[in-house]
């Protein structure tokens, strides 16, 4: 089938408009760049078309299109591809030319390179009076960016965020890299695409914004992004204006999922309802499956601690109101999956606890944890009858104090043996067929039930437990050192005087103390 398709594109592939991610250090200028482009770009495009807020947006320049995605930083960017979502085809790496290369830009252009995607430098704020352009171009080039000026083939294009100065130069530049990119999409087949942000709204439900990748997005197409299918409801571009229908590199925000999808998931276009419900089902088994670790655990690590197997691991589904808290949750969340201890994330999301998230939790032993959220009824049901444990939360601390003492209970408690006392076998007595030691305790306590090891010349020759222990003809519980007692071990009754009976017991040593 995809073979089929593969070789029916290559008729069908056209040049499509490129996506841009607008990455760089805090305070350099991505925000306002976005800004400044949508308001001097969008506006002057359809008449009275407010932008809409949706995660992306489009502008034309000399009637060709660009696809900005509207999430500044480089959080957006890995988060898609954490997920193996390629959404991106040109980074625009904004550096403040009065501060310069800081750690957030290496970061950024060493994840534009990871993803082998083409850069382009915005050298913002040059209308300050310190500025320093050829500063910056020299620690470009120290960190391997070598700009054209320089002998290099990275464009460096001077601008003004504040003051609009350079953003044409800059979408020139733009289309020119996209034009040697060769970007192209076969827009005549069932659309694939990637949620690039999702939200519950009040009134409307689950509201997704989709970077169509491939196909034509229509009214009306059987869709299925992860383990969750629907249908196309209602389709917004980012002027909010309905539509019918959404060509690659255009963001659209769909209604018709019945829950809110992770941003960074696939969407597919299925040929029949039937096929997109199969094909959720078999994501959710998958995803059970195939848990991800929380946060940065080296693999090696990892695969060295499971042969131990020393890895212990507690499956979590986080459900929370908004992105903030969810980021905060499994921040938290990950800085305790050190040492012995894993939280796997099973699936995050927004909104409340769905019948989807309970058949996840199940399948894969999970706990679910929701955070500002509820269950719905369905879930709460489906919970009871599948015995998965939700907690609710409204204090983060709360919640991660709670996980902490789950982790530490799934700890392989460790004991340390606590010898209880001493004493010596002064003479044996017959009652019947049982032979009982009487004995002097020599230190500590002997305590019926204790575990105790009978002892010869210094030699170990019996291994049991204190079956009785009398103070004349009483049954007691205990006898304190300088007593006398009779003792009766558990299966054993070749006692000889001299011999000595240690009592001990095991002391549980708590994890991580
Ligand atoms: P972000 O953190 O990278 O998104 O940066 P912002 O867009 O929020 O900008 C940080 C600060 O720099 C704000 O106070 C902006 O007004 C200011 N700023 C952004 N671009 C320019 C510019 O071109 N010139 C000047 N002078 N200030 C700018």
């Amino acid at each position: 089938n995809e073979a089929m398709m593969a070789s029916r594109d290559g008729e069908n592939m056209v040049t499509i408009p490129p996506v841009v991610t607008i990455m760089g250090h805090v305070d350099h200028g991505k925000t306002s760049l976005l800004d400044t482009i949508r308001k001097t770009k969008v506006a002057a495009g359809e008449a009275g078309g407010i932008t809409q807020h949706i995660g992306a947006y489009q502008v034309e320049v000399n009637g060709k299109k660009i696809t900005f995605l509207d999430t500044p930083g480089h959080e957006a960017f890995t988060a898609m591809r954490a997920r193996g979502a390629q959404v991106t085809h040109i980074a625009i790496i904004v550096v403040a030319a009065d501060d310069g290369v800081m750690p957030q830009t290496r970061e950024a252009i060493d994840h534009a390179r990871a993803a082998k995607v083409p850069i382009i430098i915005a050298l913002n704020k040059i209308d300050k009076a310190n500025a320093n352009p050829d500063r910056v171009k020299q620690q470009l080039a120290e960190i391997g960016v070598v700009i054209e000026e320089y002998g290099g083939d990275t464009v460096c294009v001077p601008i003004s965020a504040r003051r609009g100065e350079g953003i044409d130069e800059l979408l020139d530049y733009i289309l020119l890299v996209a034009e040697v990119q060769d970007i192209k999409a076969n827009p005549n087949r069932l659309a694939t695409g990637v949620i690039i942000e999702a939200r519950l709204e009040k009134n409307s439900g689950a509201t997704a914004t989709v970077l169509v990748q491939q196909g034509t997005l229509k009214m009306g197409d059987n869709i299925v992004v992860g383990p969750i299918a629907g249908k196309v409801r209602a389709m917004f571009n980012d002027r909010g204006k309905r539509i019918q229908k959404a060509a690659p590199s255009t963001p659209v925000s769909i209604l018709g999922l019945p829950e809110v999808p992770n941003a960074g998931d696939r969407l597919e276009v299925t040929p029949d309802e039937r096929t997109a419900k199969q094909q959720a089902e078999a994501e959710a088994e998958k995803r059970a499956t195939e848990a991800m670790p929380l946060g940065q655990v080296s693999l090696d690590t990892l695969y060295m601690q499971m042969q131990e197997g020393t890895v212990k691991e507690l499956n979590v589904v986080i459900k929370s109101d908004v992105q903030g808290s969810l980021e905060a949750i499994k921040g938290a969340l990950s800085k305790l999956s050190e040492e012995n201890l894993k939280v796997r994330l099973i699936r995050e999301g927004i909104g409340n606890i769905s019948e989807t998230d309970v058949h996840l939790a199940a399948a894969s032993g999970a706990i679910i944890i929701g955070f500002n959220v509820k269950a719905d009824g369905a879930a709460a049901r489906e919970a009871q009858r599948e015995g998965v444990d939700i907690r609710y939360y409204n204090i983060i601390y709360k919640l991660i104090e709670d996980i902490q003492a789950a982790l530490v209970g799934m700890l392989e408690p460790t004991y340390r043996e606590v010898i209880d006392g001493h004493a010596e076998i002064m003479q044996t007595f017959k009652a019947g067929k049982t032979v009982i030691a009487g004995c002097r305790v020599l230190d500590g306590r002997i305590t019926r039930g204790s575990q105790a090891r009978l002892m010869r010349k210094d030699e170990k020759v019996f291994d049991g437990k204190v079956a009785s222990l009398r103070r004349g003809k009483d049954d007691v519980r205990e006898v304190l050192s300088g007593y006398e007692c009779g003792i009766l071990l558990e299966d054993f009754n070749a006692y000889e005087v001299g011999d000595i009976i240690e009592a001990f017991s095991q002391e549980r040593v708590t994890p991580g103390a």
